[in-house]
């Protein structure tokens, strides 16, 4: 019965946060938990979002059903965004779903019905979801170190040996950009090492790609999506809107597959809209017509696009802070993205709880936006304080 049930073992970050929930101090730092924020500490509704909301509200007669596939301009108009100079390839079909997810759980259900034997190869540390999404699919992991957390930057060679282990018809998942948890991304040399190793051994590519415009910006960040879908004839593109718009609770994503054919793409995605009608059914519609809305409209998709370097600019500036505050910290100003892994010890991470009310995860993953502009030399002489001893 249900009393019988086994104890799930809770994910970390779930139990750091009822730990700053806990905590009375008002000084409290919170660089546990993944969103966005500006420098006042605060995750808005973007201006652009908040408008397309508006018209929506203004103008929408019907919320009857849309289908298994969602709101389909939504996901044509990211295409030049997600695909680039992808963007008119009929071999790609695309669909919208409940996040990055929902798009994630999609992919490595499709990767199962192609090939149950498939292994997935992960590097190590990855998003604390990918594992046991990966045993949800009943797929077999394959791992190896991503990190090279001594020298603060990718084992690249652990990377390319691991992948050229990899049997064809295994499944390559990649981080597309601002690694999570580690912020340490490919060069673009590297990308075209792996993208020439994933087409020879012939492993299909699943590209996780929840964070586009936080790294090196908007389109550069799509440097190794474009790559692989160049070298490989079957790709998977697992796409998240709800960092880049904002938008997280509402669910915003898409699934992108690439088949050898325009008919194997449309079969592909029958197979895809079977899975999701299982899970599903339909994808929820809000957050989407309000992506779908300030992509349709200039004025609205300029201000999205300036509110959105901004959020850049802020991160890279805020990295920059940090680096500039020690020597040990300096490779924090050569990742992207919202996380790093600070050089601590446990004991140091649970000093800085209880000495300095400053929460990370117990890995030393730190969002590094968490830390809002007032808090910022105050984390900074923590930190440094911590690892002096
Ligand atoms: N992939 C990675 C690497 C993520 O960090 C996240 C969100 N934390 C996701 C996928 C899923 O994003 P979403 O909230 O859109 O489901």
């Amino acid at each position: 019965g249900l009393a019988d049930l086994p104890p799930i073992v809770s994910d970390s970050l779930l139990a750091l946060i009822a730990m700053v929930n806990a905590d009375t101090r008002s000084e409290k730092i919170d660089v546990g938990v993944g969103v966005y924020r500006d420098g006042e500490g605060r995750t808005p509704v973007m201006r652009a979002v908040r408008e397309a909301e508006q018209r929506l509200h203004d103008t929408q007669q019907s919320k009857s059903y849309l289908g298994g596939a969602g709101d389909k301009a939504f996901a044509q108009l990211l295409r030049p965004i997600v695909l680039g100079r992808h963007a008119g390839d009929e071999r790609i079909v695309g669909l919208q779903t409940p996040g990055g997810c929902g798009a994630l759980f999609l992919a490595l259900k499709l990767a199962a019905v192609v090939n149950p034997d498939a292994r997935v190869i992960m590097g190590t540390p990855t998003w604390p979801n990918h594992p046991p999404m990966t045993r949800g699919a009943r797929l077999e992991i394959s791992e190896y170190r991503h990190y090279d957390a001594d020298n603060r930057k990718v084992d690249f060679a652990a990377m390319a040996e691991a992948l050229d282990a990899g049997r064809p018809g295994d499944v390559a998942l990649l981080h597309a950009c601002c690694h999570n948890p580690t912020g340490a991304d490919l060069s673009e040399d590297e990308w075209r090492d792996v993208a020439a190793i994933v087409a020879r051994r012939g492993l299909l590519p699943l590209v996780d790609f929840a964070y586009q415009g936080f790294g090196r910006g908007l389109e550069a960040d799509r440097f190794g999506v474009e790559l692989l879908l160049d070298a490989c004839d079957e790709v998977l593109i697992t796409q998240s809107c709800d960092k880049n718009f904002a938008v997280y609770r509402d669910r915003v994503g898409c699934l992108f597959v690439k088949a050898a054919s325009a008919d194997n793409a449309s079969f592909a995605l029958t197979h895809l809209l079977q899975i999701s009608r299982e899970a599903w059914s339909m994808p929820p519609d809000h957050g989407a017509a309000c992506v779908r809305t300030v992509l349709e409209n200039a004025d609205l998709a300029a201000d999205w696009r300036a509110e959105l370097d901004s959020m850049h600019a802020r991160i890279r500036t805020v990295r920059q802070t940090i680096a500039a505050a020690d020597p040990r910290l300096s490779f924090i100003a050569d990742q992207q993205g919202m996380f790093s892994m600070l050089p601590l010890s446990l004991d140091q991470v649970k000093q800085l709880r209880s000495k300095h009310a400053i929460y990370m995860a117990d890995s030393g993953r730190a969002n590094l936006v968490g830390i809002a502009d007032r808090d910022l030399d105050r984390f900074c002489s923590a930190v440094v304080e911590t690892m002096n001893g």
